[in-house]
């Protein structure tokens, strides 16, 4: 099989995609029911206009997520088998409909080197092609975190002409909530009480000044949940 018939059944949309987004459009009870039907249609139009329409329909979902992110694209198949689902964070729709509309520029990315680049490492998923390819499309992504630095004047208006204004919040009364980290530190203790925090995957090494014993991680708290976002929690209850 030649790499350009590879490349050209890769990126087939798969039925399932044509099926969710007429449900999407179809849902008139769902609250994110005319944002999903704007970002299905923005997508097909930066994928035609920046992709050349290379990228497969990718599947979008939108919901409230972790506070720490406005969006990610699941890597491989979901939990209903589907692929190229990029998600966004409605808890972050307090932006400006031209920044929502970067984040999906910025998961179309992902999309982009899954299926035709060098996608990074763990600890470098947003790598120097991520970066490169940003920065082709009009805006400067961070190599590392991923984090836009800064959004050029000619894909704010490119935005704006495709119905993305840099004026309207993609909710209009919501609030904008600020990124916020992960707790990334664990509790460690020692058997009189002691507490200390360390980097979490971090293996401390050291021993209690008052009792001498070493520090521990409690049985109890060995579950990951210390990094549980408390609002998405409560929202999800
Ligand atoms: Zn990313
Ligand atoms: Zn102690």
């Amino acid at each position: 099989m030649t790499e350009a018939i590879q490349r050209d059944m890769r990126s087939r949309t798969e039925p399932l995609i044509h099926a969710v987004r007429a449900h999407e459009q179809g849902a008139k009870s769902w609250s994110f029911s005319g944002i999903a039907a704007r970002m299905n249609r923005l997508y097909d139009q930066l994928n035609n206009d920046f992709f050349r329409g290379k990228l497969p329909k990718a599947l979008i979902s939108i919901g409230p997520d972790l506070i720490m992110r406005y969006g990610y694209y699941h890597v491989g198949r979901d939990g209903i088998g589907a692929k190229h689902r990029i998600h966004l964070n409605s808890r972050h729709f307090g932006r400006s409909e031209s920044d929502v509309g970067v984040t999906l520029l910025h998961e179309m990315i992902h999309v982009y080197q899954h299926l035709f680049g060098n996608v990074g490492h763990r600890h470098r998923y947003h790598n120097r092609e991520f970066a490169d390819i940003a920065g082709t499309l009009g805006f400067e992504a961070q190599v590392g975190t991923g984090v836009t630095k800064q959004v050029s004047g000619w894909l704010r208006t490119k935005l704006d002409q495709l119905g993305f204004s840099a004026f309207e919040k993609m909710i209009p009364d919501q609030q904008a909530e600020p990124i916020r980290k992960p707790l990334r530190k664990v509790m460690w203790k020692c058997i009189c009480g002691q507490e200390v925090w360390a980097e979490r995957g971090y293996a401390l090494e050291a021993v209690c000044k008052v009792c001498h014993g070493a520090f521990e991680r409690p049985d109890e708290l060995t579950e990951p949940d210390e990094e549980i976002d408390l609002a998405v929690a409560q929202a999800a209850a």
